[in-house]
């Protein structure tokens, strides 16, 4: 479904982001991975190529909060690939923490990581999407629509990547260029697995499809909306969360 392309991936080293970058390679594409770390970003490639050998993939750790870092990178990708037609905007970090336990340091981290990296990896993917006529998908979160219990400032973030990924729709939709974002239930990433099992039974009966996401489910929902079938799709957010939207 996605010969010929060229993607993107923020977040790619694992989770949820490791699963996209693997379904858009199942897939036919070219993907550039990025993760926080060189370390990490060079074992999730060894990792894929051990898997299968034919995989075109690479990856970079730029500071995803530095314009200059970002651009000097997408620079590097269409020098070797001529196109750039897909990002993924999915590096993201959670809290979980009261409001009177908030610094001022976490707050800057998550809105830094969460919010600012999207609009950076946005900005500057902007000319080379024009060219493609490519697309823009953000990792938002089911938290996006009514906010969870604690740490403000992840569902607000998250709210802030549907404010963006709406109203770039509009703004770009002019160019061809196609702005959605996946709201993600609750996914078994690394994080989820290591629960205790008298914790994760009663949060199944909580999610009315009855059991909890993979990071499949979620890629699969990245796959259709970068393909041509979701040509005429620009400016949704798209929950995959068994109906547990809370
Ligand atoms: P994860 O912690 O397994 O992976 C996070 C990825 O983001 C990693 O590749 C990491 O390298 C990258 N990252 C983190 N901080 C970074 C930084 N400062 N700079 C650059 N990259 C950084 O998390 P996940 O569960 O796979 O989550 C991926 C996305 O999905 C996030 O945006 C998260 O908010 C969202 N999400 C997850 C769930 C869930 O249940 N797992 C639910 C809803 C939304």
């Amino acid at each position: 479904m996605l010969e010929g392309k060229v993607a993107i991936v923020t977040g790619g080293t694992r989770g949820i982001g490791l699963a996209i970058v693997k379904k858009y390679l199942q897939e036919g594409a070219c993907v550039v991975l990025f993760g926080s770390k060189e370390e990490t970003v060079t074992k999730a490639i060894e990792t894929l190529k051990n898997e299968n050998g034919e995989y075109k993939v690479s990856g970079y750790a730029p500071d995803l909060t530095s314009e200059e870092s970002v651009r000097e990178i997408f620079e590097r990708v269409e020098k070797q690939f001529g196109h750039i037609d897909i990002l993924a905007n999915n590096a993201g970090i959670s809290s979980k923490t009261h409001i009177l336990a908030y610094t001022e340091e976490e707050y800057e981290n998550v809105v830094n990581v969460n919010i600012k990296s999207v609009f950076i990896c946005s900005k500057v993917a902007v000319p080379y999407l024009k060219e493609s006529k490519g697309v823009i998908i953000n990792t938002s979160s089911m938290v996006s629509t009514y906010g969870q219990s604690s740490g403000v400032m992840y569902p607000a973030s998250k709210f802030a990547v549907n404010g963006m990924t709406k109203s770039l729709a509009r703004e770009l939709a002019p160019f061809g260029i196609r702005v959605n974002a996946v709201a993600p239930g609750i996914i078994e990433t690394d994080m989820v697995k290591q629960l205790p099992k008298e914790m994760i039974e009663p949060l199944i009966k909580t999610i009315p499809i009855g059991r909890i996401g993979t990071p499949e489910d979620i890629a699969n929902a990245y796959l259709f909306l970068a393909s041509d079938l979701a040509s005429y799709i620009t400016g949704a957010i798209l929950p995959v969360d068994g109906a547990s939207r809370s």
